[in-house]
């Protein structure tokens, strides 16, 4: 009986993990041809200043919109484009396309802002990856200062030496650093003294429990304090709701992203929300 059992839960597993690679093969067949048939884009997300309440930035994250599929989250294809190299070409266009619509803006005359792009441990290990940035900066005409790049613990603490000297690289292009879902990733902090990095993006899990949790709320207030400590500054994700940005803002958390502010929107949708909040206070 139990033997059976132990059969069919083999079966089971084994039925699961096949339909699953079909589905990865299936997917990765589709990206192959996204980027040429322009089926990538972006969408950007506001980031506010707690304390003054500008928009002080924006977040680009990749959107997939295929003809049959629909919109397929990045959650579900980045992996798959990181195991199959494909994130080198999708990254590269993610970067050179937020610096090119980040320049369009300044130069269409709205508040300048920084950009920030997320990045995947695959390119930046690439041999070339600081001269990819600079070209994109480069050819962009972007001011260094206006595009910041979302590291993760993970990549930091992977193969350090080459990190190192890649992080020191980027920094003497005159850009920003943060390092993005902060508190979720590595449980030392001695990496954060080796690494010149702007800024925490502290991770939504944290935020999200704040009003309920008294642990997650000492956890924000750690993080600030600490960020603080070291001349880093901090970024709640996830913000809900008006009176978690009321807490941040008691907590002296620097500055906020989330559905409470603005979802995620495409470039044209960004630009008529932020001429209307640019707008706000002349009207009143
Ligand atoms: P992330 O960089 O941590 O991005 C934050 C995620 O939280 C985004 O999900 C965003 O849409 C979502 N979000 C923002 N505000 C709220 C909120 O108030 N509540 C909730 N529940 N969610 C909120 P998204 O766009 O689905 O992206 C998921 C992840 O995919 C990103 O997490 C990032 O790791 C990755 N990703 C997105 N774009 C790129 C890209 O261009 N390159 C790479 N390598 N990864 C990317
Ligand atoms: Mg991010
Ligand atoms: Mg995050
Ligand atoms: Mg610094």
């Amino acid at each position: 009986q139990a033997k059976t059992a132990g059969r069919n839960t083999f079966r089971f597993f084994d039925e699961a993990m096949h339909a699953q690679l079909v589905e990865r093969r299936h997917l990765l067949s589709l990206l192959r041809g996204a980027l040429e048939r322009h089926e990538l884009r972006l969408h950007y997300q506001p980031q506010i200043d707690l304390h003054t309440g500008e928009v002080i930035g924006a977040e680009a994250l990749i959107r997939w919109q295929h003809p049959e599929l629909g919109v397929v989250s990045p959650a579900r294809f980045i992996p798959i484009a990181e195991e199959s190299g494909l994130i080198v070409p999708i990254g590269n266009w993610v970067m050179r396309e937020a610096c090119r619509q980040a320049k369009a803006w300044q130069d269409a005359g709205l508040p300048r802002f920084v950009v920030a792009v997320n990045l995947s441990a695959v390119q930046f290990r690439l041999p070339d990856f600081c001269q990819t940035v600079a070209d994109a900066l480069t050819d962009s005409g972007l001011s260094p200062d206006c595009l910041e790049l979302e590291l993760t613990e993970s990549l930091l603490i992977n193969d350090a030496d080459g990190v190192l000297e890649t992080v020191r690289e980027l920094k003497a292009l005159g850009l920003q650093l943060s390092i993005d879902d902060f508190g979720t990733g590595y449980s030392s902090l001695a990496y954060l003294k080796r690494f010149d990095v702007d800024k925490l993006k502290i991770d939504q899990s944290f935020v999200r429990d704040m009003d309920r949790d008294a642990d997650s709320a000492a956890l924000v207030l750690a993080i600030v304090q600490m960020a603080h400590s070291l001349g880093l500054k901090t970024i709640a994700e996830g913000v809900e709701h008006e009176h978690l940005a009321a807490a941040l803002r008691s907590l002296n958390c620097d500055e906020a992203q989330g559905y409470h502010f603005a979802r995620p929107m495409p470039a044209g949708d960004f630009e008529g929300w932020l001429r209307n909040v640019v707008a706000l206070p002349e009207d009143r």
